[in-house]
């Protein structure tokens, strides 16, 4: 030992004694620091602890225990005399920390720090164990596992991606660096024929978008890497490879990223960097770059070889559901342009129906009065026959015709005629408005009525009402043999309908009936025999 008590010399007891203590001090399986309390300077060291940390006796010496730290949290400077204060107020310290060896080595120890008196003054004995080997081990397992989970997480995240492109590579990001890596960049290449011009260099930390400083770092240009390193984003094609590089120090990883980069890795004390293509179809779409800084593990070829089979598989998915969005982006175009189709269709069609109906209107009615032609009175007349003919019931038929009509055209005009006959037609329509009543102009100025199921009293009645309705219409007719106004003559015929009776009976029999009015001076109704 040095710095305590008197020199001992050859041949003391003392002397023996502690060239004994110094053989077993120094060849013990664990490594031993003395400290002075007070100034914190380095009293002693022992060599197993110079062999672990490549460090010569006196270069140990100079230093204290915050140069033994990483320097990133748990493992720094002020987190290693925060344990030494506690053991020197008397409570013994075991816990496991991770130093920096000579060439950059790390390695693990678990150290216990406790206050003990040596030589006769207390002293802050630091002892450690070697657990780089266990810990070794350990993090083997629990990298296994995260891979496992890592394939877990990103299948089923691309099990859920939807066509929602933006969200699809948060996704696979999120899930890549919170299973894999540190830190995690998607980056797509702008390629035009594939991807269009979407790029993303965010930076995912721990799962997380990071934010803050992600906004003074983009925009940066599409390939994180330098180009030809792994990907140049002109000559993608074939030129793919994967970057793997263990435990390195993060100034020397700085050649493999964009300069953009660059603030990252030193935040982040990187060592560790995998970066693989995004391959499908033959085709480079982009580069996932994964990262490991601070004291966590480095990157393993398997670890490679997972994240080469999530990149591809994520590739995939990716191009798909561009092509599904894109093909649903068309399904909706092209449906509403079918619902317009159909609106018109159906506009149309409403349009076409309106017209028939107006047609099938013209084709039945008389177009200067409003009320059935005649082609509507055959019909309706022939099937009020068959009617009766079954039922046996009455069934009667009138034909009227304007008295002196030609008269009345030759001193009133024609025009004015019209306008008689039209409201001849009105008077009918608003007389025989039942269900079954068929007011018609038979032709020129002569008009008929079909009245169904009216004994021959309620026709005579019928009759005469509508000669009343014309008379009272009150129209001025000065040359009408008939009245000063003008009126109409009516032949009626009222029969029970037997199988022998035939439209062409009531016809005629009506017109005989309508001679008869005429001939007895006109303006009046004649029921048929
Ligand atoms: P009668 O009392 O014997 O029936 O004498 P009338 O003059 O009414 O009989 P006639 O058959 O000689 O004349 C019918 C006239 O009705 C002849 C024709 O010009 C006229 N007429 C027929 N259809 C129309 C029409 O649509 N408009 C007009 N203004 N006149 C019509
Ligand atoms: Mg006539
Ligand atoms: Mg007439």
């Amino acid at each position: 030992m040095t710095g305590t008590g008197a020199t001992p010399r050859p041949g003391d007891e003392l002397y023996l004694s502690e060239q004994r203590f110094q053989a077993i001090y120094d060849s013990v399986n664990d490594g031993i620091m003395i400290q002075d309390m007070e100034s914190g300077a380095m009293l002693d060291v022992n060599r197993r602890l110079c062999e672990w940390l490549g460090l010569t006796q006196q270069e140990l010496l100079q230093r204290d225990l915050g140069d033994l730290s990483l320097g990133i949290w748990p493992y720094t400077r002020e987190v290693a005399i925060d344990w030494a204060m506690k053991a020197i107020d008397g409570a013994p310290q075991t816990f496991e920390w991770l130093c920096p060896a000579r060439g950059g080595q790390l390695v693990w120890l678990e150290v216990n720090m406790r206050r003990t008196p040596i030589g006769g003054v207390d002293r802050l004995l630091i002892t450690a164990t070697n657990i780089t080997q266990r810990k070794r081990l350990e993090m083997e397992a629990t990298a296994r596992l995260k891979r496992a989970e890592a394939q877990n997480a990103v299948s089923l995240a691309l099990a859920g991606v939807g066509p929602d492109h933006a969200a699809a590579l948060k996704l696979i990001a999120h899930h890549l660096a919170v299973s894999l890596g540190d830190l995690c960049v998607l980056d797509l290449l702008g390629d035009d024929d594939l991807l269009h011009t979407e790029v993303i260099n965010q930076v995912y930390v721990g799962g997380d978008a990071y934010l803050p400083e992600a906004r003074s770092l983009t925009p940066t240009p599409a390939g994180i890497l330098s180009p030809g390193r792994v990907l140049g984003t002109g000559q993608v094609a074939g030129t793919a490879e994967a970057i793997h590089l263990e435990q390195r120090t993060w100034q020397e990883l700085r050649d493999y990223l964009d300069p953009a980069f660059h603030a990252y890795l030193e935040h982040f004390k990187v060592h560790s960097l995998l970066v693989v293509p995004m391959r499908t179809d033959g085709r480079v779409i982009g580069t996932i770059t994964l990262a490991k800084g601070g004291g966590s593990r480095a990157y393993s070829v398997e670890d490679l070889a997972t994240l080469q089979n999530l990149a591809d598989r994520a590739a995939l998915t990716l191009v798909n559901a561009r092509l599904y969005a894109e093909n649903l982006e068309q399904a909706r175009a092209l449906k509403l342009v079918n619902q317009e189709l159909e609106r018109r269709v159906e506009e149309r069609t409403a349009e076409l129906e309106r017209a028939n109906a107006k047609l099938q209107e013209l084709a039945m009615q008389d177009g200067l009065t409003g009320v059935a032609n005649r082609r509507m009175f055959d019909q309706v007349l022939d099937t009020e026959v068959r009617r009766g003919r079954r039922a046996g019931s009455w069934l009667a038929m009138l034909l009227a015709d304007v008295d002196c009509f030609k008269k009345y055209n030759d001193r009133y005009g024609h025009l004015a005629g019209d306008a008689c006959l039209q409201a001849v037609g009105r008077v009918m329509r608003e007389l025989f408005r039942r269900g079954d009543d068929l007011p018609a102009r038979y032709g020129g100025e002569e008009f008929a009525v079909i009245i169904p199921c009216a004994s021959p009293d309620q026709a005579a009645f019928s009759a005469e009402m509508f000669r009343k309705a014309v008379e009272a219409l009150a129209i001025p007719h000065e040359d009408s043999e008939a009245a000063e106004v003008v009126t109409i003559s009516i032949g009626l015929a009222v029969a029970q309908v037997s199988p022998e009776t035939s439209p062409g009976w009531f016809i005629s029999r009506a017109d005989e009936s309508l001679y008869v009015s005429k001939a007895n001076g006109r303006n009046r109704v004649t029921v048929a025999d």
